[in-house]
């Protein structure tokens, strides 16, 4: 069955140092109340894991990695691997365009972290989308295509539930602080690129996976534009970059979540 609860997730990139991670957790607590209708996950840096682990009240909040290594130990220097954050984290950011665009990772590195977050038992948040130049060729659909199939084609069908997908067109990402004014893309696109995302999963595992896969969106993202994007076509949450670094932005976010979900429910 379909998981109903919206999945809010924040993406602290490379900002906050450990105190101020901590700082904002706590400013995040105080503001935020338990939701049994939201799921709420932090993303904050590869050194704040830890002690943000000790701190978190676990009713509230889980915690994801932004990033990890698809091999489980060895030499290689300076990397973190999945399996060393098995017993810290629910969920793993894998593919995010920082990532592919920054660091060079291809589809292949994608597919192998991808599987590497279900051997650890996390559930991979699989970041895809086109940048402005494949969107103005009319490359969308075959950049969607080549992503999810290439990330998801080592998985057994039993695992393909433990999946999040986030839709993050590339040319919609804010830098990190221009998310109250960012070109964002209208519900159309989005509902399009989620159903060609969701059509790819029912061609590799089937139409339950592809009905119940839970698909997120991602850029731009702030509580003025929250309630739309949720009430678009598709999308089961949102991956929120910039914003969620400010508390009472991303705590409107989740207003904005809780309130949606109540009106449907009453509905
Ligand atoms: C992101 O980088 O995953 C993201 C969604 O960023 P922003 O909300 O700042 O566009």
């Amino acid at each position: 069955m379909k998981n109903s609860r919206t999945l809010i997730v924040g993406n602290w990139k490379m900002n906050l140092n450990v105190q101020q991670a901590s700082l904002l957790l706590h400013r995040l607590h105080e503001r935020i109340r338990i939701r049994r209708e939201i799921e709420l996950v932090l993303a904050p840096s590869m050194l704040a894991l830890q002690p943000l682990s000790l701190q978190i009240d676990r009713r509230k909040f889980r915690l994801a990695a932004q990033n990890a290594y698809f091999v489980d130990e060895g030499a290689f220097t300076g990397e973190v691997s999945f399996a060393m954050l098995q017993d810290l984290v629910h969920y793993v950011i894998v593919g995010h365009s920082d990532r592919r665009h920054k660091f060079g990772e291809n589809l292949e590195t994608v597919r192998d972290k991808v599987s590497a977050a279900i051997r650890n038992d996390i559930s991979p948040i699989l970041c895809v989308g086109e940048t402005q130049t494949e969107r103005r060729q009319k490359e969308t659909k075959q950049v969607l295509h080549d992503q999810v199939t290439t990330a998801l084609s080592n998985l057994a069908s039993s695992d393909i539930s433990k999946v999040v997908i986030a839709y993050e067109p590339v040319w919609a990402l804010s830098s990190g602080t221009d998310y109250l004014h960012h070109e964002i893309p209208t519900p159309d696109i989005i509902a399009d690129a989620i159903k060609a995302i969701r059509h790819h999963v029912y061609e590799l595992y089937g139409k339950k996976a592809a009905t119940e896969m839970r698909v997120l969106y991602g850029g731009s993202t702030n509580a003025s534009t929250a309630r739309g994007l949720l009430e678009t076509e598709g999308v089961d949450g949102l991956l929120v970059g910039g914003a969620s670094l400010n508390y009472q932005e991303f705590s409107g976010i989740i207003d904005a979540a809780y309130r949606m979900q109540t009106a449907s429910e009453s509905a």
